[in-house]
């Protein structure tokens, strides 16, 4: 056993993993839910996406001309999900278990969809500054590395948020303008960027526009391919 592995050994006594959704004390070997919430959550995937009718985990939306996938719903209001309550827990805090879990399960949607044919290098769709001050961390970020190191494929944080706006609290179409502005790629990284496969990675999708506004720069720096994915598409979007 590594120094790693006593540590862990250590911590898990003392402060016992547990349910990342309703905060039971998880049976050894059970990755971030309970059995009860595990099953909520394989429900939630099969949930049907309202644009194409099929369940989530299945759903062949496009957004603009880009492959688009993700696993679940996301309800911003109304009935308790086990996956609101994880979107909801991954933004303020950064925890190990969730984001492996997070991980695997989008590693293994890749592979059912059939994305997985070529190498990718794995991006994400930063969060601004302030907000990572305000939380300490992207969770977009931990979880496209974990994705990485899963698939084990290369990770590149491509882009920068520099706008301060917060997408939420603007509409559809002010969202795309400030989109548009706030992400940058800089020179160096277009230039890596171009000739590669790469999957853009962020945690919820509503509108699609923070998602274009990077992958569109990717494209123009010369990406190959920008495959699209998210932990949840937001219920009520209409795009
Ligand atoms: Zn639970
Ligand atoms: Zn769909």
């Amino acid at each position: 056993m590594n120094i790693k592995q006593t540590l862990d050994c250590v911590l898990n006594f003392f402060f016992p993993p547990r349910c990342e959704s309703c905060d039971c004390v998880l049976e050894k070997d059970s990755l971030a839910l309970c059995p009860d919430c595990r099953a909520a959550w394989e429900n939630e995937k099969r949930e049907i996406c309202r644009h194409c009718g099929k369940p989530h985990v299945f759903c062949d939306c496009m957004i603009e001309d880009y492959r688009y996938f993700h696993l679940l719903p996301y309800h911003p209001s109304g009935f308790e999900s086990v996956s609101r309550n994880l979107i909801l827990h991954a933004k303020e805090r950064a925890s190990r278990y969730l984001i492996r879990f997070e991980a695997k399960e989008l590693a293994s949607l890749l592979r059912s969809r059939g994305v997985l044919s070529h190498t990718y290098v794995i991006s994400f769709v930063p969060r601004s500054h302030a907000s990572v001050l305000e939380h300490g961390f992207d969770q977009s970020e931990l979880l496209a590395k974990a994705l990485a190191a899963e698939l084990d494929f290369e990770y590149a944080p491509l882009l920068t948020h520099e706008g301060n706006t917060k997408q939420k609290t603007l509409t559809a179409n002010a969202r795309v303008a400030n989109a548009d502005e706030s992400y940058i790629l800089d020179a160096d990284r277009a230039f890596y960027a171009r000739g590669k496969r790469i999957i853009l990675l962020d945690d919820v999708v509503t509108t699609g526009a923070s998602m274009l506004a990077c992958a569109k720069q990717l494209r123009c720096a010369g990406a190959a391919e920008v495959v699209l994915l998210s932990l949840a598409r937001t219920a009520s979007s209409t795009k």
